[in-house]
């Protein structure tokens, strides 16, 4: 990674001063006043102008300045939480009648969103096994109209490929959505592959304080003004001064951050895989990936997210979760503190079901990291 995220989270371009506040203040203010009828007015008719804090505030537009300006898009809205963000990409992206195709790991609620819910809108929805562009294509039906991705996936870390997908959705007439939490827009930029619209849940690194949650929608300014009108203004998930001022404080060290969860991320990956009963480690940082070849060609760093499998009995994994002391047993990621769980999916070109050890590494010495997966796998039994 070049010096550029590192100086864009540190300064504002200040053309609104706040007084000459360095930070940007958060304004607590549901609604904004005016000194005449008319002034209202035209501020009514102007998109962007500050009425109202559904629509705009001037604390939740500093972050969408930044946010949009790290993943080098044109404009971005933000939203209450990651899911918001994406429900509103989605929903403004099809209408009823319409199908979409969706990769098959994807995050839960997303597919549940799509797969589920949509359903009752006549909108259908294929999923599919995304490492394999030929599969995506076969998907694709004259309805199509959404192709809806997440590289790398959040278990068991399968990539697109993000270009050839970018080209396939357009040379059809598809639009495209790329969930882009992992990677964050320090160590990938999708809109820069063709890619429509990047979102993000900023409740991970982003925020990366546990602290608080919000989504980000990034792209052209016609998709977001688009978005902004209808599904960001009418459905009202919006993201309050608060939590912006929060995770603007968290875009400040993101850059950091992220080489500190990428080192120990890939020094846990290394110590796992050169355990005799760790069957598989799931990181694409590793040489050994399966698709380390387009992580290297898309993406420029890694973060701190990583799976693995082991061998043994469910009750076993039980037992080597429930007896480590650094991380802490939680869904989520992307936090200052080390996470664990226990999760099932399908993988692999057949789609075989397999239980994952995921691991969020957070900012802790790595070798305390390291020392505490020791002692939960010899109090597992591993290696007996
Ligand atoms: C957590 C997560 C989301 C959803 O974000 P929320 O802020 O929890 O709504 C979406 N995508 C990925 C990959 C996530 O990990």
């Amino acid at each position: 990674m070049g010096g550029r995220p590192h100086s864009l989270v540190a300064h504002e371009e200040h053309d609104d001063r706040h007084f000459g506040a360095v930070h940007t203040p958060v304004y607590d203010s549901s609604l904004f006043t005016f000194d005449s009828v008319a002034s209202m007015e035209v501020a009514g008719r102007t998109e962007g102008s500050f009425v109202y804090s559904r629509g705009n505030n001037p604390t939740v537009r500093e972050l969408e300045r930044k946010l949009a300006e790290l993943e080098g898009g044109e404009r971005a809205r933000c939203f209450a939480t990651g899911m918001g963000a994406i429900s509103a990409a989605v929903l403004s992206s099809v209408k009823s009648g319409d199908h979409i195709v969706c990769v098959d790991q994807a995050y839960g609620p997303a597919r549940e969103l799509m797969g589920g819910y949509l359903r009752k809108f006549g909108i259908e929805t294929t999923f599919v096994d995304g490492s394999d562009c030929f599969k995506i294509e076969e998907a694709f039906r004259p309805q199509t109209r959404l192709l809806y991705l997440e590289s790398p996936t959040s278990l068991f870390f399968e990539l697109q490929d993000l270009r050839r997908c970018a080209d396939l959705a357009r040379s059809r007439g598809v639009r495209t959505i790329v969930d882009n939490t992992w990677s964050s827009p320090c160590y990938q930029n999708p809109l820069a592959f063709g890619i429509d619209l990047v979102v993000h849940s900023l409740t991970k690194y982003a925020g990366g304080h546990s602290d608080t949650m919000g989504g980000v929608v990034i792209g052209r300014s016609e998709l977001i003004g688009e978005l902004n009108r209808h599904e960001l203004v009418l459905l009202g998930s919006v993201m309050l001064p608060q939590a912006a001022a929060l995770i603007l404080r968290g875009l400040r060290t993101l850059p950091i951050r992220m080489e500190r969860h990428g080192a120990g991320g890939a020094a846990v990956a290394a110590y796992l895989e050169s355990l005799p009963y760790v069957t598989v480690v799931h990181f694409p940082g590793l040489e050994s990936h399966p698709q380390r070849k387009l992580a290297e060609s898309q993406m420029s760093g890694c973060g701190g997210l990583l799976s693995f499998e082991a061998g043994g009995d469910r009750e076993k994994l039980v037992r080597f979760v429930d007896g480590l002391r650094y991380f802490r047993i939680g869904f989520s990621w992307g936090g200052y503190e080390s996470l664990v769980s226990l999760q099932e999916g399908t993988r692999g070109t057949r789609r075989e079901k397999a239980y994952a050890i995921r691991l969020h590494v957070g900012l802790e010495e790595p070798s305390d990291l390291i020392e505490d997966l020791e002692q939960a796998f010899r109090a597992a039994g591993f290696g007996e």
